[in-house]
């Protein structure tokens, strides 16, 4: 197991900011850390990268006691913290020698030539920190973050603040990265979890809520069962309401419904004949899917 978190808690004063948390995490996983602000993600990370100790619980990284056994599990993780700090009257090259050196490196210029082309700096190599984009910040910081080969590599918020296209490079590295190693990140971002992760952990003031593949989560909560469908004419309401396996109707403007209908029920079949009956077509019917949004309010709020 690449990370074993069993029964932590954490303690800010009174305000408990971790609540009795266990997960595991497989190697070679990519996993999705969910949760609106203040849930808890950030402390957890801190906790796994050995950052702050827990109150109560163990965390184990590569079967290393992170508390017990701080320097050795350091050497195995590559952290990319929330607020990305780094020293921004560095050069870049000069930054990741300085972060190699702390790791006591050898061959450090090679290391970093490396680095640089596989997080695509290379265009940007000879400035200073402070003078590149967020977008390259955050590409030296997961520069940093890997100088060291880890195993396991603790994201927190590594796409928050960029732009569009800004996202899509950082997050296409992400998957790149992942395919060789345990990948932890946080985000609230939800098209960057069904972009990138295998598993979503969703936690909620200081508790896990759940803790799913991500294809699994919608029909952990059942599907939304609603059928959004557009008519040529107009049709007689309280007839579509008739029909079996319809609960309910809403109607939606001019000649749209939302169709909704009972449990693991497909009516699509049905309003297509429904129509005709009607001596009308359908124009468009769509199903509507359960978002990882709603899930996430369903299961946060
Ligand atoms: P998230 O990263 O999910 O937004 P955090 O782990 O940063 O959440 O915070 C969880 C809770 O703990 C929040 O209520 C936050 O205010 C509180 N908290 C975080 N760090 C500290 C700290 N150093 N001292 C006191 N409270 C803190
Ligand atoms: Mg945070």
């Amino acid at each position: 197991m690449s990370i074993v978190v069993k029964n932590v808690t954490k303690l800010y004063g009174e305000q408990k900011a971790l609540d009795n948390v266990s997960f595991t995490v497989n190697p070679g996983e990519i996993v999705g850390f969910l949760g609106p602000n203040g849930a808890g993600k950030s402390t957890m990370m801190k906790i796994i990268t050995g950052f702050i100790p827990s109150n109560q619980g163990e965390t184990h990284v590569c079967n290393l006691n992170v508390e017990r056994v701080p320097l050795q599990t350091k050497k195995k993780i590559g952290y990319l913290a929330e607020q990305n700090p780094l020293y921004y009257d560095m050069y870049m090259r000069e930054y990741l020698s300085f972060i190699a050196g702390i790791f006591k490196l050898k061959n450090t210029a090679q290391r970093i030539d490396q680095l640089i082309e596989m997080v695509g700096l290379t265009v940007e190599q000879n400035k200073k920190i402070g003078q590149l984009s967020k977008g390259y910040k955050q590409r030296v910081g997961l520069a940093q973050a890997l100088i060291h080969d880890p195993e396991v590599l603790i994201l927190d918020e590594p796409t928050t603040g960029l732009d569009p296209n800004q996202l899509e490079e950082i997050r296409g590295l992400i998957k790149e990265i992942g395919a060789q190693k345990t990948v932890m990140l946080s985000t609230h971002i939800m098209q960057e979890v069904e972009a990138i992760c295998d598993r979503v952990i969703i936690i909620n003031k200081g508790k896990i809520v759940a803790n799913e593949k991500a294809e699994n989560l919608s029909s952990l909560l059942g599907s939304k069962n609603v059928i959004q469908i557009e008519f040529e004419k107009a049709i007689d309401e309280k007839e579509l309401q008739k029909l079996t396996g319809v609960k309910s109707v809403e109607h939606k403007g001019k000649n749209t419904y939302f169709v909704h209908s009972g449990e693991k029920m497909d009516i699509r079949n049905d309003l297509f004949q429904f129509a005709i009956a009607q001596g009308t077509t359908v124009l468009t019917l769509k199903k509507e899917e359960l978002k990882l949004e709603d899930i996430f309010k369903q299961l946060t709020t």
